[in-house]
């Protein structure tokens, strides 16, 4: 147990399973007065909050690209709760087929646009208000991913819409740094979880994807350690950290 964000109250998107599911656990851990999981996976998200106490913890079913689910999220969760100090926007989407330029489906490509880019964005702003209004000096960060840092070689649609993820934080963090909100994102490489099994294969066989081309070596990338960078990035560890994007991935990216 520590105190890093005792009292406060977060929001966090995609928690019902993955990275977002283990930031859940981690911010309990840390003293969270409350965190409430918005996602879209209502019995794993309810399974969530069975794990960590209904005193700390609440689930509410919420579809990023419904801007009006997320405007109801998180103005049910001030009504609530009392506050909204930190907003970690994480669901995200792949899509279920190879999206080379050559091969590119457009209405998949929606699909995805809609959730990691327009989701992300009315998760954003809608936090933002909420922090606004409340003079609250927040900290709202995003899941992008060490593929908005380079080019992909099959998943065009994804890698698109983490580069629109880094785009997002940094003008937002431009934007709001005079209501002292801080706006960070968090890349991780390759984690397994869910979102990855049905084109990379089990958690072990992802896990060895990600040992294969990670520098530093004698680790596995999991949920846990990104969580432990989101709470750096929530918490007054990162006081003066705005506009920056931090990469989980064990040396994957050093050129
Ligand atoms: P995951 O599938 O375990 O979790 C994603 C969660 O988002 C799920 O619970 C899902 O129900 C939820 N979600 C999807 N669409 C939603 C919607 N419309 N509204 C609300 N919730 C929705 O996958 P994960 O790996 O934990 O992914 C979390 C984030 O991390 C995503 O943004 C993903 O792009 C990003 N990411 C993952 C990896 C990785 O290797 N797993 C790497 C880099 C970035």
């Amino acid at each position: 147990m520590s105190n890093k964000l005792e009292g406060k109250v977060a929001i966090i998107t995609g928690g019902a399973s993955g990275i977002g599911e283990a930031t859940v656990h981690h911010f309990a851990v840390h003293g969270a007065r409350m965190i409430v999981i918005a996602d879209i996976q209502d019995e794993l998200g309810q399974k969530v909050v069975e794990a960590i106490g209904s005193n700390k913890c609440s689930y509410m079913h919420c579809d990023v690209t419904d801007e009006e689910q997320v405007k109801n999220l998180v103005q049910s969760t001030v009504q609530n709760y009392g506050s909204l100090d930190i907003m970690f926007s994480n669901a995200g989407t792949v899509s279920n087929s190879i999206q080379t330029v050559l091969e590119l489906d457009f209405a998949a490509f929606d699909r995805l646009f809609t959730v990691n880019v327009r989701g992300m964005a009315a998760c954003v702003k809608h936090a933002a208000r909420a922090m606004v209004e409340l003079n609250v000096r927040g900290s709202i960060i995003c899941t992008a991913s060490t593929t908005a840092s380079c080019g992909s070689e099959r998943d065009t649609d994804y890698n698109m819409s983490k580069h629109a993820v880094i785009g997002l934080m940094r003008s937002a963090s431009k934007q709001l740094g005079e209501h002292g909100i801080r706006v960070n994102s968090v890349s991780p490489f390759i984690v397994g979880t869910p979102l990855l099994y049905h084109y990379l294969g089990t958690e072990a066989e992802v896990e060895q994807l990600f040992e294969s081309y990670a520098r530093l070596k004698g680790v596995v990338l999991k949920a846990k350690h990104v969580a432990d960078a989101v709470v750096f990035l929530a918490s007054q560890d990162s006081e003066l950290i705005t506009g920056h994007d931090l990469v989980v991935d064990a040396g994957f990216l050093v050129k």
